[in-house]
């Protein structure tokens, strides 16, 4: 691609034809995948200058490969991302996150409302390191104000929580991280970043689950952070100290040149590989999917057995109005529906013929699960209710099949 055409470019059609960063020996179409640990140099003082990231060289897989920058430099060019690094999963990112900004004695403001292995990171295992999380109510700014104080590092959310499907304001919460100082860290697995530009709407940090929409088919594991840098890290107590040259940098540097290289939860190239290819067709398969995921919503809302179903594209929904101003007409391609009891919601998914029971979100296939007896499956009746999981829903992924089979499987499963 000449450099001088790519501005006007769609991002669809820049991300097809991203240039590599060197040359490949075989005019290869497809980035090769570089199965190498280290990297061979003609001189000490050329192998000084990069490990000292005086040059750009590669020196060791854990901390860069060029299947892997390759990856990172596509997601950059489709989000105009200031940086972009990836994981070996979502956890992984969110983990590499919030040890990034926060300190023993720092508080993160979240909502219970979370995917669960976040929860329980910021339950559990942050909680043992010093670092307090408040759990408060988004939807309610002036619970948001009353918990930030001056040891806030972060305020983190999911923009659609699963399976409640709350919605964040994201122009009311990021106004109110301005007023107070902090980074807005947002988790946007739920809507791929070529249909929602976060950035938009005040989101300093992204964080992603690539496992999910981006890599293909549930192909593999792997995650995003997307750094857009919009905030001011001189408000930060952990990380002013980096703010002597850039302001706007220093999240990424902190990441890059130290927390991502410890933990060394890097993605590896196969992945890399795999999550490129899905990249290339994100945009056609989401289409896709949350179309069907749309009309079979409005189909099964019409069934009589079943007691209400949670998507907030639909008019009557909670959060139809502040969807509608984020993602329009698609909020995803994952909704939930409640049935009369837990016994009718087991069986249904028991009923289901093309359906599959299984866990994951925005794989090709369409997926049920039950999410109070599985990924909730392990926390008290207690701690389900604070976070309203309820025993009667049901959740599904929409997948690339025909919404017709989708809809007579549903149908068929609650007949029974
Ligand atoms: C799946 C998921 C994660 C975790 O991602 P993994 O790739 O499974 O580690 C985090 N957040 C959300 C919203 C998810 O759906």
């Amino acid at each position: 691609m000449e450099k001088e055409n790519s501005d006007c470019l769609s991002n669809d059609t820049k991300l097809l034809h991203e240039p590599y960063p060197a040359k490949d020996a075989y005019n290869s179409l497809n980035m090769p995948i570089y199965h190498a640990v280290a990297y061979d140099f003609e001189t000490a003082a050329q192998m000084e200058l990069a490990f000292t990231g005086k040059s750009p060289e590669h020196v060791y897989s854990r901390i860069s490969n060029p299947a892997v920058q390759y990856f990172e430099k596509r997601v950059k060019t489709v989000t105009n991302a200031a940086e972009v690094m990836s994981f070996n999963s979502g956890m992984a990112a969110i983990a590499n996150t919030l040890m990034t900004v926060a300190y023993s004695g720092s508080n993160i403001v979240t909502s219970p409302h979370l995917f669960g292995n976040t929860y329980s990171f910021f339950a559990s295992t942050l909680k043992d390191f010093g670092v307090e999380t408040r759990f408060c109510d988004l939807t309610k700014p002036d619970d948001v104000k009353s918990n930030i104080d001056k040891n806030t590092c972060a305020l983190f959310l999911e923009i659609i929580t699963n399976p409640q499907m709350e919605v964040a304001d994201l122009c009311l919460l990021s106004n109110i991280c301005k007023e107070c100082g902090i980074p807005l860290i947002a988790d946007t697995t739920i809507i791929p970043f070529t249909a929602f530009h976060a950035a938009d709407f005040g989101v300093n940090i992204e964080v992603v689950s690539s496992t999910k929409y981006i890599s293909g088919g549930a192909t593999s594991l792997g995650g995003l952070v997307i750094d857009y840098d919009s905030f001011d890290w001189q408000h930060s107590k952990k990380l002013n100290y980096l703010t002597n040259q850039s302001k706007l940098s220093a999240f990424s540097a902190k990441m890059r040149m130290e927390i991502y290289r410890n933990f060394g939860a890097c993605m590896t190239p196969q992945v890399a590989y795999m999550q490129t290819l899905g990249l290339e067709t994100l945009s056609v398969r989401y289409e896709r999917a949350v179309k069907t995921c749309k009309n079979l919503v409005e189909k099964i809302s019409k069934l009589s057995n079943i007691s209400s179903v949670n998507y907030p594209s639909l008019p009557n929904h909670p959060y139809y109005d502040v969807s509608r101003r984020q993602f329009g007409e698609y909020a995803g391609a994952m909704f939930t529906f409640d049935l009369a009891s837990r016994e009718a919601a087991f069986r249904f998914i028991d009923n289901l013929k093309l359906i599959r029971r299984a866990t994951n979100l925005f794989d090709n296939k369409t997926l049920a699960i039950h999410p109070a007896s599985t990924i909730f499956g392990t926390f008290t009746e207690e701690t389900r209710k604070s976070m309203d999981i309820s025993q009667n829903t049901i959740r599904i992924s929409a997948g690339l099949e025909s919404m017709d089979d989708l809809y007579n499987d549903m149908v068929q499963a609650m007949a029974k």
